[in-house]
């Protein structure tokens, strides 16, 4: 039992730093970008960072870890946007490659941080590894957050986190609205117990919930947590190459949806074959 605890101990640990070490992209400088309308890419070339440009200043979706804030001040700065215009900070959900950074920017710029009420204990949580960021506001389900004329929808999306976030919002392309919907992750990271989870026994539920939501959200523009989720760069090369918008992709959501759903069931289904081990 021990043996068996520890193990699954070593994988939580373990897990996300090994993570790190194998995906080259999360570091990798990617130029910032427009999306459409006033929305704009300034993460990483994996770890998203989004930019809503009002005329009351800025707000940004996450922050990447520490070592990159300079990669998304750069892109902030090259868009011709002032990174010290950023008004409120948001975030995707409370995992350090997403929130690691929040308190820099906090600190730098004096935007409110305002998190999901479930993410928020984590967010503020000092323990080591994780930032430890006061939060200004707390969000719930359905919330709103506006500026300049601007407004987010604040979704609960739980199972990855408790309280992982999808963002939604509408942004006007050339007279033309366009839905906005940025995944806050759908995945069932290795280490994670779907049965019997004593920390988090409805993490099931949870996930169950969130792809009855993905999959309620009306949606032109499909965006998410990792560009990964959306194949970010072989779109940027599209966009490049000049045509129609590769963002505005509601088939290509609605394909990794049903994927990442059928994924999850499936390792709910062998968890509930196999009680005690959890996802490879
Ligand atoms: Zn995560």
């Amino acid at each position: 039992m021990n043996i068996i605890k520890g193990t699954v101990f070593a994988l939580l640990i373990f897990a996300a730093p090994a993570v790190a070490q194998q995906n080259p992209d999360w570091h990798r400088e990617l130029p910032g970008f427009k999306i459409a309308g006033n929305l704009y890419y300034v993460g990483t070339a994996d770890l998203a960072v989004y930019l809503i440009n009002t005329p009351q200043g800025n707000i940004l979706i996450n922050s990447d870890f520490p070592e990159d804030v300079p990669l998304i001040k750069k892109s902030i700065e090259r868009l011709g946007f002032k990174y010290s215009d950023t008004k409120i900070i948001l975030a995707s959900h409370a995992h350090g490659d997403h929130d690691a950074a929040v308190g820099i920017i906090k600190k730098d710029t004096g935007a409110r941080l305002m998190i999901m009420d479930a993410d928020v204990a984590e967010t503020e949580s000092t323990r080591p590894g994780r930032p430890g960021a006061k939060v200004d506001r707390v969000l719930h389900d359905g919330d709103a957050v506006e500026l300049g004329g601007s407004k987010l929808t604040a979704h609960l999306t739980p199972g990855h986190t408790k309280g992982c976030t999808t963002w939604t919002m509408q942004v006007d392309e050339g007279g033309k609205k366009l839905n906005a919907v940025i995944i806050g992750s759908p995945n069932v990271n290795a280490g994670y117990v779907l049965v019997g989870n004593k920390n988090y026994p409805q993490i099931a539920d949870d996930y169950v919930k969130t792809f009855r939501v993905l999959k309620s959200l009306p949606v032109d523009l499909f965006l998410g947590a990792h560009g990964a989720y959306f194949g970010m760069l072989a779109k940027v090369e599209k966009m490049k190459a000049g045509g129609p918008n590769p963002f505005i992709d509601p088939a290509g959501y609605k394909a990794y949806v049903s994927e990442r759903e059928a994924t999850f069931l499936k390792e709910w289904e062998r968890q509930k074959q196999n009680p005690g081990t959890p996802a490879p």
